[in-house]
Order: C-alpha cells, then sequence, then structure tokens
C-alpha cells in the first residue's frame, strides 16, 4: 500500500479560516454574532430553528429575503408596471409624493366646472413599491418602480395629472406597462428586487397599505 504522508491535510483551524474567507459559512447560517448565538425552540414540537439577522445586506439572509418576496409578489398577481420619476431627492420626500399620488388616483376627481374638465374615476389600487436613484441623482433623485394590482389600465393621462401635483410640479414623466403573464411578472419582480441584495449602505424598508418596499438611501432597515 502506498503511504500519503505527502498530502498534507489541513488542521480544522486552518480549514475554518479558509471557509471564512471564501465565504462559504454564509451558505449554511446567517453569520451574525448575534443570530450565531441564538436558537427558537418550538414549545410544542421541539422544532430547533437557527436564529436570522434578517437583514437584506446579509449573504444568508438577504437571498432568501428576495425568494420570499418574490413568491409573494408572483401571488398578488400585479397587472401594471409604473415608474413615477423625479420622485424626490430623500426617501421621506420620496414617500410622500408616492402617498399623495396613491391617494390622487384612489380618490379619482370630478373635475373642474361644469364641463368637468380633467375629471377621473377612482382607481382602487394595491402596489408593491422600490425606489431606484437615477444615475444622476443630482438632477432627478429617486424614481419609483411600482407594482400595481387593482386596475388593469389606467390612462397614462391620469398617472400623469396626479404625479405632477404630488411632487410639486418637478416631475411630468411617468412610465406605465402592463403585465401580461407570469414571465413578466417573474421579470418585473427580478428587476423590482435586483438591487436589494447588493451591498450598499442605507436600505430601508417599508411596509405600508399591504406591501411596500423600498430600497434606497437613508435609514436603516425597518418594517416587515
Ligand atoms: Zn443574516
Amino acid at each position: 500500500m502506498k503511504r500519503l504522508d505527502s498530502v498534507y491535510t489541513p488542521t480544522v483551524e486552518e480549514r475554518v479560516d479558509w471557509h471564512l474567507e471564501d465565504g462559504i459559512d454564509t451558505l449554511y447560517a446567517c453569520p451574525d454574532a448575534w443570530a450565531l448565538r441564538h436558537r427558537f425552540i418550538h414549545r410544542e414540537t421541539s422544532e430547533v430553528r437557527r436564529a436570522r439577522c434578517d437583514r437584506w445586506s446579509c449573504l444568508y439572509c438577504g437571498p432568501r429575503k428576495v425568494d420570499m418576496w418574490r413568491q409573494v409578489i408572483a401571488e398578488a398577481e400585479p397587472t401594471l408596471h409604473i415608474v413615477l420619476t423625479k420622485a424626490g431627492k430623500t426617501m421621506e420626500e420620496a414617500s410622500r409624493a408616492l402617498t399623495t399620488w396613491v391617494q390622487a388616483l384612489r380618490r379619482g376627481s370630478k373635475g373642474r366646472g361644469r364641463g368637468h374638465v380633467g375629471a377621473r374615476p377612482a382607481f382602487q389600487i394595491e402596489y408593491l413599491g422600490v425606489s431606484e436613484e437615477h444615475q444622476n441623482f443630482e438632477e432627478n433623485g429617486f424614481h419609483w418602480h411600482l407594482l400595481v394590482k387593482g386596475a388593469d389600465y389606467i390612462p397614462h393621462e391620469h398617472l400623469v395629472a396626479c404625479w405632477k401635483p404630488a411632487t410639486k410640479g418637478r416631475a411630468s414623466v411617468v412610465w406605465v406597462s402592463a403585465i401580461h403573464n407570469t414571465r413578466a411578472i417573474g421579470y418585473a419582480t427580478k428587476y423590482l428586487t435586483k438591487d436589494i441584495t447588493r451591498a450598499k449602505k442605507g436600505h430601508k424598508t417599508v411596509v405600508r397599505d399591504g406591501l411596500v418596499l423600498c430600497v434606497g438611501a437613508g435609514g436603516g432597515v425597518d418594517g416587515e
């Protein structure tokens, strides 16, 4: 029999060091220090679960959160993909503009005067929004990508008519496209959630009106 002394066997310590370096540890468990020290035990079944930090930026928890959100979104079956430009320079400003816009759309309008100029019906929409920083942030700030359900069609002019005052006249450009099939949902969802795991400071999550997910600078992770 041939002896194998010439093949070097790394020590446990060395292997731990290597795996910490190549990040393989994040495949199996959340590497957060608090999470590693905690376990949850189900009172009735005695099932043991590792604790998780549940941060978007975590290599273990982040992708799992994205998957979870993708499923939630697909199940919601959104019908429209809407982009609202120039929402604001801060998350607060952008969120306020979005809320105002949604309220205006849900309220509808009788229009002005006897001729009811600018009249529009009320659209009882629900939405999921992801904020995105424009490449030229100085000029354009954040814009919103929205997946909307509750309406198969909203005339473009109504979307614009509500977005202009919501941004105090800053913005007038709105893009809208219909989501026809599950593949389109998959695409839109993938697009909307692609940046969430990207290592970036200042992720923000807000859940409001059912489903709102904001990702952008300023603020830590909250909501759930
Ligand atoms: Zn984690």
